[in-house]
């Protein structure tokens, strides 16, 4: 089947009744020249709200049962949609993540999906209908639903655009695209035409909340085309496709920032192979992500190593770490909470030398503490105070000249 397109809302798109009908009579116009398949959040702050409220019954929900209850949100989303692209005359069906056949893997809360089997949404497009998917959820091999991890309706929505060989996956949001910095933080910002996978990979890992960065990678796996623009303008937004020549020009394209990280330090590490594979792997096993790792230059055989992980793990991380220090005889364990990672990302860096050390110049010409550095080909990391985060994201991105016209 050729001529699908799919289109996500986020969350904030479908806040209200009154937005739900706004987007019903975008995809409904969408319907006249495509096969639509719509992808949806779940309403508003709703997702937030959930947690909140089954961490108000345990500090510690079980993860299954925590599952179940965030896939009602996009499921009040689907059908929502569905009432109002039906009551403007346009035929459509909502389905749940299982009912359109995407399988995931057994991680509660951060599953990834394994296959998509997207018989029945092919037998409802060629019935005429729009079919409403919800995003965030999957089906695990125990018939039970996982979700996909914050933000995991735009893994849906690309995963599916790449099984149906949709012609493009559109990203519908409450910003005209992908600016050159968070808009929330930064006044001046530029919207940018184009961005590379690469680049919004980084960005996007490195806190900038537009895009799941997953998703990214299986656009990018699968050559999907993205296009993130408003729910509420015509206006085109910004394209996330293969990387082309005129990239390389510019040196940063886009600034981000991520408060949602903790840093952790383990003292007195012996110095000795398989050590480190001791500590990360005790952390793989629980399933935390470790971002960020430095190790100290050994001092009489000892070493500190320091790291960032999610704060939502930290209370998780430090338990397993205080017990492989006991077991590997390694000795406190150290960690700050009020950090905040700032970052730098563009192609053009690994053509144009001394980024980093204009970056650094730049916060230490305002007096901002450096605490931790790391850097890919495209893009250099600082964890600086969070205090910090605004004046640091906004003196880069003047210095780099984002505020300047746009350059793609
Ligand atoms: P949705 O509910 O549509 O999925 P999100 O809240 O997940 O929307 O993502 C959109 C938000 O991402 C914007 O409101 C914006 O504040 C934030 N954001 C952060 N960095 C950027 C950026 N570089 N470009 C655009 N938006 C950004
Ligand atoms: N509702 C989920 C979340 O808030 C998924 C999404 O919005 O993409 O993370
Ligand atoms: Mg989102």
């Amino acid at each position: 089947m050729n001529n699908i397109i799919v289109m996500k809302f986020g969350g904030s798109s479908v806040a209200t009744p009154e937005k739900i009908k706004i987007v019903a009579a975008r995809v409904a116009k969408k319907s006249k020249s495509y096969k639509v398949v719509v992808v949806v959040s779940a309403p508003g702050d709703m997702t937030d709200d959930l947690i909140t409220k089954a961490t108000r019954i345990t500090l510690l929900p079980d993860p299954r049962e925590m599952d179940m209850l965030l896939a009602t949100g996009e499921m009040q989303s689907i059908a929502l949609l569905s009432m109002a692209i039906r009551s403007m005359g346009k035929d459509s069906i909502s389905l749940t993540g299982p009912q359109a056949g995407i399988h995931a893997d057994n991680v509660h809360t951060k599953a990834k999906i394994r296959k998509i089997m997207p018989q029945k949404i092919i037998k409802e497009l060629q019935k005429g209908k729009v079919v409403i998917v919800a995003g965030f959820q999957g089906l695990n091999s125990n018939d039970d639903i996982t979700t996909l991890g914050r933000g995991g309706s735009d893994l849906t929505a690309v995963a599916l655009a790449s099984a149906l060989k949709a012609v493009e996956c559109e990203i519908y949001t409450d910003v005209k695209g992908v600016y050159t910095a968070d808009p929330r933080l930064v006044k001046d910002v530029k919207k940018l035409d184009l961005i590379s996978y690469d680049e919004m990979l980084e960005l996007a890992g490195v806190g900038s909340q537009v895009m799941m960065a997953r998703s990214i990678e299986v656009a990018k796996k699968f050559n999907v085309i993205i296009h993130v623009r408003s729910s509420f303008s015509q206006e085109k937004g910004t394209l996330i496709t293969r990387e082309v020549p005129l990239m390389e020009d510019v040196v940063v394209s886009g600034i981000a920032y991520d408060k949602n990280e903790a840093k952790l330090s383990i003292t007195d590490v012996p110095d000795k192979p398989g050590i480190a594979a001791k500590i990360f792997g005790a952390l793989a096993n629980a399933n935390i992500n470790v971002d960020m790792i430095i190790q100290s230059a050994a001092r009489e055989r000892y070493n500190d190593i320091s790291f960032t992980v999610p704060k939502s793990e930290l209370k998780n991380a430090v338990s397993i770490l205080k017990k492989v220090s006991c077991n590997i005889g390694a000795g406190r364990i150290i960690y700050k909470e009020d950090v905040a990672k700032v970052s730098i990302v563009g192609i053009g860096m690994k053509s144009h030398p001394g980024v980093a050390a204009k970056m650094f110049a730049i916060l230490a010409n305002k007096k901002i503490n450096i605490e931790m550095i790391s850097t890919s080909e495209i893009k250099i990391s600082c964890v600086v105070s969070e205090k910090d985060t605004q004046k640091a994201v906004n003196l880069l991105h003047k210095e780099f000249g984002l505020n300047k016209s746009n350059t793609r």
